[in-house]
């Protein structure tokens, strides 16, 4: 095994687990690992836990021993609301999330942990998949189980921008399970995509799409030190030219939160 050392933390999720996969097809350039909470969900995806370490990104020292030797850090870890019941006729469904799974704690504290442990270990770039909507407070998303998730999150990008170690913040319009590459990616800042979509396009990116990001991002020079909003043209829009020159797109993008 050679290449540059990665941990993938979120590893299990649904745009973690594609991450993982696409790293371990590019072996020449990186030797991969995952940090997740769960044995059996590794198993269940990758086959096998060789690779992975197991743990919580709010317990700093279960981190330690998988971030150690890592060249490279991959955050794709964040909190996940779930539906208190099915919702009444006529009423919006209400949303909690799990004890000790809050937004507070999972999208600050555990991302700030990640972040205070790379510096530590000296690691020399942070990727960190977020969420487009963070400038808006009033967000629906903020609102649900009363999380404030937008809020949690972009204090933990703005917390990392200041840390010193590189960073590639890719904050991602709403996820789609479609199959990436075949769409035009579109990179804006500050919500302006949301507010004002080119075209009218619906605000969303298949999660492989922001796989490949990710991977494009440990690989370009070009998206170090940038942190952008992102979202797709529909794959059937007439106009759309498949995006496949990151360093071009990543050029496009600037530094700052
Ligand atoms: P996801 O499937 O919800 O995955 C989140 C991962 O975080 C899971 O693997 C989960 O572990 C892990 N995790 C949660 N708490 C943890 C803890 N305390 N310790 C260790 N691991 C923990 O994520 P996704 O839907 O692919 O989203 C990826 C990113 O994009 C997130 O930052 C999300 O906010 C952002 N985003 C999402 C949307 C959307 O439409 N959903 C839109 C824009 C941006 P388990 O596997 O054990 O559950």
């Amino acid at each position: 095994m050679s290449g540059k050392k990665v941990l993938v933390t979120g590893s299990t999720g649904r745009t973690g687990a594609f991450v993982v996969k696409k790293l371990r097809q590019l072996s020449d350039q990186f030797e991969v690992f995952g940090f997740a909470r769960s044995e059996e969900k590794i198993k269940e995806l990758f086959g096998a836990t060789e690779g992975f370490f197991t743990g919580d990104i709010t317990n700093k020292s279960s981190l330690e021993s998988a971030l150690k030797g890592c060249e490279l850090l991959v955050i794709v870890t964040s909190s996940f609301p779930k539906m208190k019941a099915p919702p009444q006729e006529g009423k919006p469904p209400e949303f909690e999330f799990e004890a000790g799974g809050m937004p507070e704690e999972v999208d600050w504290i555990g991302q700030k942990n990640q972040i205070d442990l790379a510096k530590d270990l000296g690691i020399n770039h942070i990727v960190l998949v977020g969420s487009m909507g963070g400038t808006n407070p009033d967000h629906p998303l903020n609102k649900m189980g009363n999380g404030n998730v937008l809020i949690w999150k972009r204090k933990a990008e703005e917390y990392l921008i200041n840390s010193g170690i590189n960073y590639t913040i890719i904050r991602a319009g709403g996820l789609l399970n479609e199959l990436g590459g075949k769409r035009e990616l579109i990179v804006g800042k500050n919500d302006t995509l949301l507010t004002n979509p080119p075209n009218g396009i619906p605000t969303s990116i298949p999660r492989e799409d922001v796989a490949e990001l990710v991977v494009q991002a440990l690989i370009e020079p070009s998206a170090k030190n940038k942190a952008f909003d992102v979202i797709s043209k529909p794959e059937d829009d007439a106009s759309a030219v498949v995006t496949k020159d990151f360093s071009a797109l990543f050029g496009q993008t600037t530094p700052g939160l």
